[in-house]
């Protein structure tokens, strides 16, 4: 929690200074609570999330007849929470089934943080056990398979690549294919994240998962956004939602921007929940999402 607490600074100025600072002064008026608003929205929260926010808080406090910053901290805790739909499934499906390894594809758009996100996540799945194939059907950015295979080493996981230019599909496939004959636990595929057209894009990714699945079950369709990016990251990734089912969302850098209410809206706006966030560039800064952690830090 210190960690994330320490990562999650500049947040924690929106959410623990910002709204806390003016709940925790006791009844708000209403130009207080247009602040509340305001502050909500500078953080990316969005106008639905950020009303439905509002509502909650000020019904909360009017029913609590605590009028300490300690009851105003845990009301906003309690409906931040709620927000975050802690309830629901958030583990990765990473175990192999009977005759074929989990295949888990990475998806987003370059530069979101993908392969990173594939190499963090490679090494959580390498640390619990799990023998790991990375597959490098990113053949668009042409440094992306180095990069993928530089993780491998450094993680301990065999990198399967194509010729640069080589159709991505080929790539995951024989990827796949290869983690079958090799008897792995899983195969992580980081996929080209080029947004041109919808069109281009969905008969991409659409093939690569089809192609792969002649081989065996998809298990998890991770898309990574990033949290700097707001609500052009939400509308690409609902490009990406109407192409292929989204599993999870993986959403980077939250670490160094004050916009991480970015994570209020992924949910209800995506309908998919948030499994992982990134929190910086290292190999160990990938962390499961937990609501209530998540919030915790928020609020310092
Ligand atoms: P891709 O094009 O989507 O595969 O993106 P990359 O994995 O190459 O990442 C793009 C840049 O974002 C790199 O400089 C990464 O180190 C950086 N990055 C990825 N994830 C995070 C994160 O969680 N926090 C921060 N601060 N940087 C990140």
């Amino acid at each position: 929690l210190t960690r994330l607490r320490g990562r999650l600074a500049r947040s924690q100025s929106t959410f623990g200074k910002g709204v806390l600072g003016l709940l925790g002064g006791g009844d708000l008026d209403e130009e207080s609570w247009e602040e509340v608003e305001d502050i909500l929205l500078s953080a990316d929260l969005g106008s639905t999330t950020t009303t439905a926010i509002v509502e909650r808080l000020r019904t909360g406090l009017a029913e609590s007849s605590v009028r300490t910053a300690a009851g105003a901290r845990e009301v906003l805790r309690t409906v931040l929470v709620d927000e975050l739909l802690p309830g629901m499934d958030r583990s990765i499906r990473a175990l192999p089934h009977a005759e074929t390894p989990a295949v888990l594809l990475v998806v987003g758009v370059n530069g979101t943080g993908k392969t990173t996100t594939v190499g963090k996540l490679a090494r959580v799945l390498v640390a619990d056990g799990r023998r790991v194939l990375l597959g490098a059907a990113d053949t668009f950015r042409a440094a992306a398979a180095d990069q993928l295979q530089t993780w491998g080493e450094r993680v301990g996981a065999t990198t399967v690549r194509g010729k640069e230019g080589a159709d991505p599909a080929s790539v995951a496939f024989e990827a796949v294919a290869s983690g079958v004959a090799d008897g792995v636990d899983v195969v992580v595929v980081d996929t080209a994240g080029r947004l041109h057209t919808k069109t281009g894009l969905m008969d991409e990714l659409g093939k690569v998962k089809r192609v792969v699945e002649k081989k065996a079950t998809v298990d998890e369709v991770l898309l990574v956004l990033d949290a700097t990016t707001g609500q052009n990251g939400l509308t690409q990734a609902k490009v990406f939602g109407d192409v292929v089912d989204i599993t999870g969302v993986v959403l980077t850098k939250l670490d160094g921007t004050a916009k991480g209410g970015i994570v209020f809206r992924v949910q209800r706006e995506l309908g998919v929940p948030v499994k992982l966030v990134g929190l910086g560039e290292g190999a160990d800064d990938l962390a499961p999402f937990e609501p209530g952690a998540f919030v915790d830090a928020l609020l310092g």
